[in-house]
This record gives C-alpha cells, structure tokens and sequence, in this order.
C-alpha cells in the first residue's frame, strides 16, 4: 500500500476587529482567509520529505501536493480529516483543479482520542510523551507574519518545522502501530495471508477466540507491535442469526 504522512501550515485569517478580548469577527471584517501556506509530505518506505510553500508559486504548491495525493492509497495525518484535508480541497475547487483520485484515510489524532486520555491530544505532548524526539521549536506567531512577507530565512525554518512534523507523524504511525484497531492500514497487505493487519509482520500467535454474531473465530495477537486481529473463517457457530 502507498502510503503518505501529510501536514500542511496555513495563513491566519485576517479582519478587522475593534476589540481584542472576546471578540466575534463577522464575514464583513475579514480582510482575507486563510489559505494553505505550506505542505510538508513522505512515502512510507522513503527517506526525503518533500515540501512546497507559496514562496515556490501558488499553483506549483497545489499540482505537487494533488499528484502525491492521487498517487497515495493511504493518507496519513493528525487531525487531517477536519484540518489539511478539507483546506487542500478548498484551494483546489478554488483553483479550478478537479478532484485528486480517492485514498483511504488514517487520522491519528482521532485514534489517539478515542483510546487514550492523554491531558493534551497536541502531536507535540503526545509525541514527547510516548518518548519520541518533540518538534522542532519555532519562533511563534511572528514566524507566519515574515514567511508571508517572503523572508527567505523565514521560510528556511518554517520548511524545517513543517518537515519535522512529518517525521514525527511516520514514527507515532509506528509507536501506535498495535493501538489502530480497524484503520486503514488493515488493507496494508491485502494479498497476504495470516499477516498481521496492521504492521504486516507474520508472527502471529493464537490468543482464544472471538465470537461474532454467527459463530467463533480463531483470534490473533501479533508479536511485533501487540495488535489483535481475527480469521475470517469459522471455528464453529450456527447458520441462524438474530434479527437486526
Ligand atoms: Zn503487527
């Protein structure tokens, strides 16, 4: 499976505002919205992280990223589904450009939610917290406002940070591999046998059973990364199922 660790960084959105404590910024306010600035991106299996910004031309930017995107089977990102995604599809509508071709989906951030209770689900003190090599530190806000105004050097680090957020992606992938029950990374190696479905490794050793609503099935438990997988195949059960 082709898979691709995706982040991008965007522009603020800029308004005018009379106050600066608690303020609602109506459409008429707003000067310009934001639009992606930056998209850092890697094949699994590779080693060089590519990256287009807006200082390399608009255009050029989106065409690079739609073509890793249709090439890819499997995209993955942190809190991509409601972030990079939809905002790399607005720029392409935006631009004219049609639909890259359909890849499934694995948001990490969405799993890291939904198993564990970390205090903050932020890619930063997840990462640091299963003991991976944090992000890159960068200089703040002020860092967005020279990348917009072409600051050649601005861009060297916002390029480092945006890369190293991949990076960072690709080795949490790993870290949780055994934690990402049902994600797509299941079809990872579709034309294998009794592999395990999430990290591909074949050794696989018998743990009990599970039952579904039809009968029992042999139940796995991988020895490389932990994850739980079943057969298919019945050991035994019933033809006859319940309503519903
Ligand atoms: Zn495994």
């Amino acid at each position: 499976m082709r898979t691709l660790y995706l982040d991008i960084e965007t522009t603020p959105n800029l308004a005018y505002v009379w106050r600066l404590w608690r303020q609602n910024v109506s459409l008429s306010q707003l000067v310009d919205t934001a639009q992606v600035l930056c998209v850092a991106w890697k094949w699994r299996g590779e080693r060089p992280v590519q990256f287009a910004g807006i200082n390399g031309g608009h255009q050029e930017m989106l065409d690079a990223v739609h073509a890793a995107l249709t090439e890819a089977e499997l995209v993955v990102h942190y809190n991509g589904k409601v972030f990079d995604i939809p905002h790399l599809n607005r720029a392409f509508v935006m631009a004219g450009m049609k639909p890259p071709a359909p890849y499934a989906q694995l948001d990490i951030l969405s799993q890291v939610r939904k198993q564990f209770r970390f205090p903050s689900n932020k890619l930063a003190h997840v990462s640091e917290a299963l003991g991976l090599e944090g992000k890159v530190e960068h200089s703040g806000f002020n860092l967005w406002v020279r990348c917009m105004a072409g600051e050649a050097s601005a861009w060297q680090e916002m390029e480092r940070y945006n890369k190293r957020d991949v990076l960072l992606l690709e080795e949490l992938h790993d870290r949780l591999s055994g934690w990402l029950p049902g994600s797509p990374n299941a079809r990872l190696l579709d034309d294998r046998d009794d592999v395990c479905p999430q990290c591909g490794s074949d050794d696989l050793r018998r743990e009990g059973h599970a039952f579904t609503q039809v009968g029992k099935v042999q139940r796995w438990q991988c020895r490389a990364c932990g994850a739980w997988s079943r057969s298919s195949a019945r050991v035994s059960g019933t033809q006859i199922r319940s309503m519903s």
